[in-house]
Parts: C-alpha cells; structure tokens; sequence
C-alpha cells in the first residue's frame, strides 16, 4: 500500500471527476469517493442546484469537491471542464464516465435526433472524457504515493450491454458500444498504467428509471426480473466504483461488473425454462 492510503480512505490525495455528478448515481460516487479521501470534481449539465447540493453534502462530511458544468457530448466543453480540474486540482487520478440519457421509442418511430442524442451523450461522451483523461495521466505517469496506476477510468456501463432492450435502440447500442470502448481502451492503455472497467448496473433506483419503480405494480414487474428480490440502490453502485478506483483493484482491467441482484442470470429460467 502506498503511504498516503489508509483502509478509512483508500484514495487519499486523489482526484477524482464524476461526470453527471449531480443526480442518482452519479451523486452517490461522487459522495462515496469523497468519503473515501478524494477531492471530487462533480460535472453537471444544467441542474447546478442539484450539483451544489451535492457539493454542500460532500462539504458537510468534510470532504472536498467543486462543481464544473459541462455537456459531455460536446468537445470544447469537456476539454474546458479537463482545463478548469487541472487548473483548480493539479491533475486527475480518476474518471467516472458517468453521465447518460435515455430518449425511448418504439423502433420504427425513433427518430434520427432520439438516435444521436443518446449515441452523442451515453458513448461519444464517455470517449471524449476517456481521451482526456488519458492524455494527462500519460503525461503525468505514476505517483506512488498515491496510487500503483497512473490512472483509472470507470465507465458506467448498464446490464443492456449484454440484454436487448426493445423500446431502447439506441441506449442499448449506446451500451453495447460502451463494452467494446471500455476494452479497447484497457487493452491499449494498460503500457501507460491505466486501469479502464466497466460497472454494469441492473436497476437502480434513480430517476432515469422512475416509471420502473414508482408505482407497486410497476415494481412487483421489475422485481420478477431481479433474482435477488429488490430493485438497488445508488450506494450498490457507488461502493463497486470506490473499489475499482482504488488499488484494491489493482490487477483488474478490461473487467465489466454486473452489479444487478442477478438481472443477467437468465431469471426466466429460474423454474427450470
Ligand atoms: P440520472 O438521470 O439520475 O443521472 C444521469 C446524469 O447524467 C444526470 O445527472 C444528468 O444530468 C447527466 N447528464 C445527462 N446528459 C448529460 C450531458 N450531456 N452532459 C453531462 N451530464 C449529463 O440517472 P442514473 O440512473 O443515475 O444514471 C447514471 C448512469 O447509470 C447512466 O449512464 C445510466 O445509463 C446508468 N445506468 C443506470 C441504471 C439505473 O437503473 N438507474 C441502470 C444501468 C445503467
């Protein structure tokens, strides 16, 4: 273990961005990796109420964090957002490729515009941050006391990189093209010490998914979906990115986690098919 870690806060003196930091998942990582020793950069795209009271969260804990506004699907804004963190921070040790959008059609009806918003923010967005990110932990290489890796990137992924989603084209493609993203990055990057893997959530209680979960019926149709029998939470999630950005994992890379109380075991042949 490096000198500044310690099991309290395995990512002492590290920074950290959370893109779409300011809702759901997003806010949970973003408030576990704070916990964890991190100063946190929580990236927005509108809602600056919400970044803030994140940030006021994080604060309030004693820990460290700023909110920067980007939209990720946009170069100039994420190289501005990159500027600002290695202005305000020094560098970057980790990236949660958070930020993601669901824009749903019946496949015949999905629109060009529905396709390309969710391609642009779900996939080209977490290529934009990833490329950044890269280029300075290359250019910084290894701090060893802070951390073995000169940089770890976590995509989040969704367990629709693996199950079909009709109604959802283009987030499912958006995803499957995530799983593809994370590994050739790992493979290509690994020379340079860059861990890159991916989380794969099932359904977590966000608001993404509200119409899912917010209703008892609604729930008990997801739930017969979830061998382990409740829907997540964002903690489920934020505690596996802590994982993977820490050296707990430091021999991990190219790995997708499904972290889905069993979504993608097949729960339609729990009785046998
Ligand atoms: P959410 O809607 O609460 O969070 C999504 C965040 O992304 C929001 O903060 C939103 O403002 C941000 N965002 C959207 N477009 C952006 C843009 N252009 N630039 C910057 N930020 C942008 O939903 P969530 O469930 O917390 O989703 C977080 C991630 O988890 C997404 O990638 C989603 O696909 C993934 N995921 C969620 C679930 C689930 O069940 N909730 C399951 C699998 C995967």
């Amino acid at each position: 273990m490096s000198t500044m870690q310690s099991p309290a806060h395995p990512l002492a003196g590290q920074r950290a961005l959370v893109t779409g930091g300011s809702s759901g998942i997003g806010a949970a990582v973003a408030r576990a990796l704070a916990a964890a020793g991190a100063k946190v950069v929580v990236n927005y795209a509108a809602a600056e109420d919400k970044a803030r009271q994140v940030i006021d969260a994080i604060h309030a804990a004693g820990g460290e964090a700023m909110a920067v506004r980007a939209d990720v699907s946009q170069e100039d804004q994420v190289q501005a957002m990159f500027s600002t963190m290695l202005e305000d921070y020094g560098s970057i040790d980790i990236l949660v490729n958070n930020a993601g959008l669901q824009h749903d059609a019946h496949f015949p009806d999905m629109t060009l515009k529905d396709w390309r918003r969710v391609l642009d923010v779900n996939l080209t967005g977490q290529f934009l941050c990833a490329r950044e990110a890269a280029r300075e932990f290359i250019r910084r290489g290894v701090v060893s006391e802070l951390s073995r890796a000169a940089g770890k990137i976590v995509c989040m992924s969704s367990v629709h990189e693996r199950i079909p989603w009709a109604g959802h084209a283009n987030y499912a493609a958006s995803k499957g093209g995530i799983s593809m993203l994370m590994k050739t990055m790992a493979q290509e990057l690994a020379q340079y010490r860059i861990r890159v893997n991916s989380i794969a959530p099932g359904a977590i209680r966000t608001p993404i998914n509200r119409s899912a979960w917010d209703t008892p019926e609604a729930e008990a149709t997801l739930l017969s979906l979830i061998p382990y029998g409740r829907v997540g939470d964002p903690p489920d999630i934020a505690q596996t990115a802590v994982w993977l950005a820490s050296d707990a994992s430091d021999y991990m890379t190219g790995a997708t986690l499904y972290v889905d109380g069993g979504m993608t075991l097949y729960p339609g042949f729990r009785t046998g098919g």
